[in-house]
């Protein structure tokens, strides 16, 4: 069965919007076995959407559209697919209720223009909406597609989705598990030659490689006629790929790097203060991120200029005019001084030319140097990062975690 995507909203055809219902349900697909083979997005915009609709028909088995079942006049997916499917509107009495009542429980009257939302295809099942007004609607389209029309906000969508969808598309006597792994402190080409011939001729699980942010994710999915049984085919290949990439995996359970970082940490009752130049505050912010954190972070330094490096942390004056703000003897200064200064069990400094200017040719940009250290002395690593300034930063922060992270697995 092949499934597309469709999401409405000319919204989400201006910068800056993330298409998270389509994310979502790749996702949730995926995770039942179910393929996306086409995902597009279209405004608001009738001629267009029934032109798509009309396209989808025959492309997919399934197409799930999301948006647009508003009441208002720039919502027009419902109307669309209607008229691609040749299908008249008309009120249903009870989805008419359902919202009345939705109103009516918040002291509200409800408006007029709502009643739009109580319009359905002729012929089309209603799907309830536990936490909205708009519900969503199962339609048998031309060509043997099954059409669902679910709302925009996506936590309405979802609920929608794995209330009504879901279950009815899992095949019956097949059960699905999903596991992530994620790697760091490896490109994805390095994870792919670790792993590629462990997984690439397997079908089941089906094993794909997401990289994005400095980390590489690996997402299995087995099926199999129960749990258990789809356990077990997930796990004959995990225990290999788990060999394969020996300390570079950090999670098998969706903990990200610094929920990994925290939970070492309070295992061995340290504390941890760091450094951050070109970084301004991110390695902070992430491990902060984390509840519980003040266990173990007593504080964050953000020396951004040269001035603040000398006076915050103590790295001799001459030492930055000498060796330059980003090099290996001032990041080892500068993590010597953090954890002196506050007094912890450990630190991490980083300092490096996040660009896009005050690159040079012995000191490009991405040039970043990341230390830890702790009472028996410090190690220094030097990076050369690809990319701008936001790609920069975030590689500097994920690879000082991973590094701290492997200096507490020695410990
Ligand atoms: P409403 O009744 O809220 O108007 P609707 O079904 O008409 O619902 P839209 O108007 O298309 O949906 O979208 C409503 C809101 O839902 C948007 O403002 C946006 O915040 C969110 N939304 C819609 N589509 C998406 C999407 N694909 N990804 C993320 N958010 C979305
Ligand atoms: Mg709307």
């Amino acid at each position: 069965m092949k499934a597309e995507i469709l999401t409405v909203g000319s919204e989400l055809l201006s910068p800056g919007r993330i298409d998270r219902n389509a994310e979502l349900l790749i996702e949730k697909l995926g995770s039942i076995g179910l393929p996306v083979v086409f995902r597009a997005t279209v405004g608001d915009d009738r001629e267009l959407l029934v032109e798509t609709a009309k396209q989808a028909f025959g492309r997919s088995d399934l197409v799930i559209v999301t948006g647009g079942l508003g009441p208002t006049s720039d919502d027009v997916t419902r109307e669309s697919f209607a008229e691609a499917m040749g299908l008249e509107l008309v009120l249903d009495e009870s989805v008419l209720a359902a919202i009345r009542r939705r109103f009516s429980k918040r002291g509200y009257t409800m408006p007029d223009v709502n009643r739009r939302q109580a319009m359905v295809p002729l012929g089309a099942e209603v799907l309830t909406n536990p936490v909205g007004t708009a519900p969503g609607l199962w339609i048998k389209g031309p060509r043997h597609t099954e059409v669902i029309l679910l709302p925009g906000p996506p936590a309405e969508m979802v609920s929608i989705f794995e209330k009504h969808v879901q279950p009815r598309l899992s095949s019956p006597g097949e059960v699905f598990r999903t596991q992530r792994l994620l790697v760091a402190g490896l490109p994805e080409s390095a994870v792919e030659e670790k792993i590629g011939a462990l997984y690439r001729d397997v079908d089941n699980p089906h094993t794909g490689l997401l990289a994005s942010g400095g980390q590489v994710e690996i997402r299995l999915t087995a099926r199999g006629g129960d749990t258990i049984q789809a356990e077990a085919k997930l796990e004959r290949l995990v225990s290999p790929i788990r060999r394969a990439l020996g300390q570079h995996l950090f999670s098998e359970s969706g903990e990200t790097l610094e929920q990994v970082v925290g939970r070492l940490l309070t295992a061995a009752g340290k504390t941890l203060s760091i450094a951050e130049s070109c970084t301004g505050g991110l390695i902070t912010h992430r491990l902060t991120e984390v509840a519980g954190s003040s266990r173990y972070l007593e504080r964050g330094f953000v020396t951004y200029s040269n001035e603040s490096k000398v006076a915050l942390l103590g790295v001799p004056g001459e030492l930055i005019e000498s060796e330059g703000a980003v090099s290996e003897s001032v990041v080892r200064a500068m993590v010597r001084g953090a954890r002196e200064r506050a007094g912890t069990d450990l630190a991490l400094a980083v300092t490096g030319i996040a660009g896009p200017s005050g690159g040079r040719a012995e000191k490009p940009v991405g040039l970043v140097f990341i230390a830890t250290g702790d009472a028996r002395g410090e190690d220094v690593s030097r990076f050369q990062f690809p990319g701008g300034r936001a790609r920069v930063k975030q590689w500097t922060a994920q690879t000082a975690l991973n590094l701290l992270r492997l200096r507490l697995l020695l410990e």
